[in-house]
């Protein structure tokens, strides 16, 4: 041990020196209080004798100020006195002492004391490695044994100080694996587990000494590049890592290909004062996915007012329907050939009290993500069962009225019978009821969703496939599942009179729905040219502008009360 031996007294100084030598511990000597405290803040000894009795500051005090310098590391103490009483016992006690030894001592009496307090010496040293070890391992991510995001703040807090005082330029890339999931899925976690070793090894292969890595979520990654030139430098950074993370990994016999997204925010370009720079890379991270995935994007003004509105819309739709501020419409669908009333689109709307109209292409959208988009179908339904039960289709033949109908909807099992109860509230024939689905919500959950769309097609109830084109079906599918309609997206429709691939691709589905046996509905017509493509190439139902915008509940009430006049 390092032993800390303090007195006034030479000779009791020599004394102690001389046996604890005997014993085999090291020893430095203080001459008084002041240098008692001096030498323990450079020498830091594993013991500590002090005499109680010294100029200037006693033992008692410096052994306070020694338990006061470090709060958090206990260095035993053993006061050196003549008289010991009571009183003097619970000073040293409360001074922050350990033992006692009176003077003069005998050798087997220090030998003793001095084996009792190494025992509190190893017990405070295996707690110091303990304590280490738990520090270093709170840092790193176990799997891949790269830094973890607590490091990863921490990191980045240094490192903005830093680039702060020395006008340095500092960016960080928030990692993300495309479609890591489906890996997982298919190949298991084992495999995943692998790739995502090895992309740490790729990663850490890509960037500089003193730049930064760490995994700080399950497939997000991020680096923090220390010093770079300019905005551009980190671009080419994270060029390198989406080249060098697209060559194939050879994992347990899987050749495993994998692209990511990365998101780039800049120190101090992004807006550090209201995000922080893990959020700004995060966002920008996301605006990447949604350019189409495999590609970097930097966060920007731009992006940051979007977010900012994003987050709004989110909030403020939690509210929306308790403070009524949804409502519905209905778009007219025609019969082409001679402009009879076929059915009806119900189409969602949102007027925001501050915002104005919301596009459902953008409220859905956010719905879907917050979760929010099955109270908001609810809501559609219940509406939609309000409103038919004050009119009267009887007069048409073959008439449908479509509802949009959600993933999170279709995934859910009480669908069916909700359908089944609006049915017999509002006394709406089975057959005059349609669901839309996009082809997306229809491939993903085959499974699921093949169950529920044919227990709500055992109702009578039919299912359309909407926006048609724009995804990716199976034909096997298409056959299988109880599907009446197809509907062309309307992007198709836009250009069908100008542009040959679009007349292309709307004559292929208008020929498919033919063959499958399916009604095939145009979306979108906005144009008489458009309406006599659609007519003369065997398309024979139809909505759009051009026929009627949608409309609202009480107009539509006078619509169908004008036709019903008509006809009878
Ligand atoms: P969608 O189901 O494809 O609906 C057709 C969209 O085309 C509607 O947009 C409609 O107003 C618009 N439209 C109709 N005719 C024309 C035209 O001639 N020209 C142009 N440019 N547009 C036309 P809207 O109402 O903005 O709805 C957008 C999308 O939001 C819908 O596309 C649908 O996917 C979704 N949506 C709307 N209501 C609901 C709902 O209640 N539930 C769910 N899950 N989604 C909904
Ligand atoms: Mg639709
Ligand atoms: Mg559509």
């Amino acid at each position: 041990m390092k032993i800390l031996v303090a007195d006034d007294s030479k000779t009791m100084r020599e004394l102690l020196t001389e046996s604890l030598i005997k014993f085999g511990h090291d020893v430095i000597v203080a001459t008084n209080g002041l240098d008692a405290l001096e030498k323990f803040k450079i020498d830091r000894p594993d013991l500590i004798i002090l005499d109680v009795i010294m100029h200037g500051m006693d033992g008692f005090e410096c052994a306070e100020k020694i338990r006061a310098y470090d709060e958090n590391d206990w260095v035993p103490i053993i006061f050196l006195s003549g008289a010991v009483d009571d009183e003097n016992i619970a000073r040293g006690i409360n001074a922050g002492g350990d033992d006692y030894l009176t003077k003069p001592f005998s050798e087997v009496t220090l030998s003793a004391k001095i084996k009792a307090m190494q025992r509190i010496v190893d017990m405070r040293q295996k707690l110091y490695a303990t304590t280490k070890k738990l520090r270093v391992l709170s840092t790193i991510d176990h799997l891949t044994g790269i830094n973890n995001r607590l490091q990863l703040e921490k990191m980045i807090k240094h490192k903005m100080k830093r680039a702060k005082k020395k006008n340095h330029l500092l960016a960080l890339l928030f990692i993300d694996l495309d479609n890591f999931k489906s890996i997982n899925d298919h190949l298991g976690h084992h495999i995943g587990d692998l790739l995502l070793k090895e992309i740490a090894n790729r990663l850490k292969s890509t960037i500089r000494a003193n730049d930064f890595i760490a995994r700080i979520g399950g497939d997000e990654f991020a680096i923090i590049l220390g010093k770079i030139k300019d905005i551009e430098t980190a671009g080419e950074i994270a060029k390198k890592i989406l080249n060098i993370l697209t060559v194939p990994f050879s994992l347990d016999g899987n050749d495993v290909i994998i692209t990511s997204s990365i998101g780039i925010a800049t120190y101090p370009f992004a807006d550090t004062e209201l995000t922080s720079l893990i959020q700004s890379a995060d966002i920008a991270m996301y605006h990447a996915k949604a350019s189409g995935r495999n590609n970097f994007q930097y966060y920007t003004e731009e992006l940051h007012k979007k977010h900012k509105k994003m987050s709004y819309l989110d909030s403020s739709l939690k509210f929306a329907i308790e403070r009524k501020e949804l409502f519905l419409a209905y778009q007219p669908i025609f019969d082409l050939t001679d402009r009879t009333l076929v059915g009806m689109e119900t189409l969602l709307r949102w007027k925001h009290p501050e915002l104005g109209l919301i596009s459902p292409d953008l409220f859905i959208h956010i719905a879907e993500e917050n979760g929010m988009i099955e109270a908001l179908g609810w809501w559609v339904l219940r509406t939609v069962g309000e409103h038919v039960k004050q009119w009267d289709f009887s007069s048409f033949k073959e008439f449908k009225l479509s509802i949009n109908i959600s993933s999170r909807q279709l995934l859910h099992k009480n669908l069916p019978l909700l359908i089944k109860n609006i049915l017999f509230d509002t006394k709406l024939p089975a057959n005059a009821l349609e669901l839309e689905l996009t082809e997306t919500i229809l491939m993903s959950h085959t499974d699921i969703s093949e169950n529920v769309l044919k227990e709500i097609h055992s109702l009578g109830v039919s299912i359309s496939i909407d926006d048609f084109g724009t995804g990716y079906s199976s034909l096997v599918l298409l056959k299988r599942l109880p599907i009446r309609a197809l509907k062309i997206d309307k992007s198709f429709i836009n250009d069908v009179t100008s542009n040959i691939n679009d007349a292309i691709i709307v004559n292929s589905v208008i020929s498919l729905g033919k063959n499958l046996g399916l009604t095939v509905i145009a979306e979108g017509i906005e144009s008489e040219e458009q309406l006599n493509f659609l007519v003369t190439n065997g398309c024979l139902r139809g909505q759009g502008y051009y026929l009627s915008r949608p409309l609202s509940f009480e107009q539509m009430t006078i619509f169908l009360e004008n036709i019903s006049k008509r006809v009878t």
